[in-house]
């Protein structure tokens, strides 16, 4: 026997929809990078973006094809996104970032058929154009000399069309992981997925969204679906600000003048903000919510926020995770709690959103479940509606024989759930049988005064199998000697744990997305030894 309720598929349609016709003159605000600002709203987000579906229909584009775009944040990229999936295309947002061979392995891997890019990026689509072998179409989103533009494009059509008829497990949206190992690897999102994750992110405990909010993205729309944020946004109605330019000046000025109560970025972005506000004397903007996310908040980050009266919410995740896996939020002993305490828990990684389970286990068992006591490390694990199951066109699952994505990741489980990484599985550094955390020495490292950067890799040692070699970039202008450093080291980490060596570099390398390229630093150092 069937249930007796109405058919609703999860499409990625029905958001831009309820936002059109139930918040339809909430704003979208743009400032743009040659600092002018346009406004329009919910409304005119979704009439851009059926007179899209009109301009790729009559290109020939249709159902399944992959639309890329390569862009900063603004309203013509989120027209696109609802555009793209509006025509039963699949969204492919690709980072201008990569290296070249990046660049060139994912648009012919996806098969891109259109590329709708920023003006500022002509110089890259220049230089691809004869290596992109799928791309028919190229739209420039500004107006001048680049033809044709987004305007005059979509421009050309009415708004007078109805959305591709699509099963909500059809594909929406494609991102690639930036592949710190190996070719990039795509990430093919459902409809199905993609509403899931949306309409749990706007959740209190996650990013707490309700008609009142104004969310400031600095999470790039190009970067791991931008956390979710243009769909979820959407089912609340949340005023969206957008800037194409990471410029800490605008942002601060945005975040005053346009009422902003949400934000979200990986940690530089903050540690921006804060050098602008120190630099200039200009108070913090005063934020309701503050997501951080992408690599480990450090815990200063984390207390001059929630000082500022921000909820603080640390999120984990990965592209292979929509990307949503754990959020900080409130405990059910917040209010008891001291501050110290409270930041205590914020610096974790937080709780699994409901909708997605973790489990650990052994590093080097992965049928071993290890136990939630805030102790025992092992390989993070991941399952739920909106986690990958197979890499685009891989010919295997990218799961577990039991069903579980392994992350790649490390870390404890305690016992109320909150996650705490600790490192990544190629990172860890194994040293006479134990695990040494490579983040938390650099966590430690970094909390020194005249330290600007560090990076903890193991190297290859005669008895201990590995031992932490800890690279260190100093501040301007500051100094400190290797001594120094271990001595610092000591009030923070065990004995055992202190790096065998400290060596000091100009500069630590990083991949695409900002990140430290551990394989890249080992790269560059193949011939250390320890002495
Ligand atoms: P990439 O940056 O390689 O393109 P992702 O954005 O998908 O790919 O990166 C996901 C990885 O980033 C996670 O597996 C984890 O190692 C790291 N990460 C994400 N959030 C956090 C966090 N809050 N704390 C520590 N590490 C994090």
């Amino acid at each position: 026997m069937l249930g007796a309720m109405q058919d609703w598929d999860l499409k990625v349609t029905h958001l831009i929809d309820h936002a059109a016709r139930e918040h339809g003159t909430r704003e979208i605000v743009t400032h743009w990078a040659d600092g002018t600002e346009t406004r329009t709203d919910w409304a005119g987000i979704r009439r851009d973006a059926l007179k899209m579906t009109q301009a790729l229909r009559a290109a020939g584009v249709g159902k399944g094809d992959r639309i890329a775009t390569l862009a900063m944040n603004h309203s013509r990229h989120l027209v696109t996104w609802y555009g793209a999936v509006g025509v039963g295309g699949v969204l492919h947002t690709i980072n201008p970032r990569l290296f070249e061979d990046q660049l060139e392995y994912i648009a012919n891997h996806a098969e891109d058929r259109v590329l709708l890019y920023d003006a500022a990026f002509q110089p890259i689509i220049d230089k691809m154009k004869p290596q992109w072998t799928t791309i028919e179409h190229y739209i420039c989103f500004d107006s001048g000399e680049h033809s044709p533009s987004f305007e005059d494009w979509i421009g050309a059509h009415d708004a007078d069309t109805q959305w591709a008829e699509v099963d909500e497990r059809d594909p929406c949206m494609l991102c690639y992981t930036s592949g710190t190992t190996g070719n990039p690897k795509g990430v093919l999102y459902e409809h199905r997925s993609t509403m899931l994750h949306a309409v749990l992110g706007i959740q209190p405990a996650c990013f707490d969204f309700d008609a009142r909010s104004v969310m400031l993205p600095v999470v790039p729309m190009f970067h791991a679906a931008s956390w979710g944020l243009p769909w979820a946004g959407a089912a609340t109605g949340v005023k969206f600000v957008y800037s194409a330019v990471n410029d800490p000046t605008v942002l601060c000025d945005l975040m005053k003048r346009e009422g902003v109560t949400h934000s979200a970025g990986v940690p530089t972005v903050w540690l921006t903000i804060f050098q602008h506000c120190d630099t200039t004397g200009e108070p913090l903007p005063k934020l309701q919510q503050a997501i951080i996310g992408g690599s480990a908040a450090p815990r200063f980050m984390i207390e001059r926020l929630m000082k500022n009266g921000a909820r603080v919410a640390h999120a984990w995740g990965m592209t292979e995770t929509s990307p949503i896996g754990t959020v900080g939020a409130p405990t059910h002993d917040w209010d008891q709690l001291s501050f110290d305490e409270q930041v205590d828990i914020v610096t974790r990684q937080g709780q699994p959103i409901f909708g997605v389970e973790l489990r650990t286990v052994d590093l080097d068992d992965f049928t071993r479940e290890l136990p939630r006591d805030g102790k025992t490390s092992g390989a993070l694990q991941i399952r739920g509606p909106w986690v990958i199951k197979r890499y685009f066109k891989a010919e295997e699952d990218a799961t577990t024989p039991d069903g579980w994505f392994d992350t790649g990741d490390v870390g404890v489980i305690w016992p109320n759930g909150t996650l705490q990484l600790t490192d990544r599985t190629k990172d860890v550094i194994k040293s006479g049988g134990e695990w040494i955390s490579s983040v938390e020495l650099e966590n430690a490292a970094v909390g020194h005064p005249a330290v600007a950067e560090a990076a903890a890799i193991g190297m290859p040692h005669p008895k201990w199998d590995e031992r932490p070699v800890l690279f260190v970039v100093k501040k301007d202008g500051q100094d400190v000697t290797a001594d120094e450093v271990k001595a610092y080291l000591g009030d923070h980490v065990a004995k055992w744990w202190l790096p065998d060596a400290v060596e000091f570099v100009d500069d630590i390398p990083h991949t695409a997305t900002g990140k430290i390229s551990k394989k890249d630093l080992r790269a560059r150092f193949a011939d250390y030894t320890l002495e």
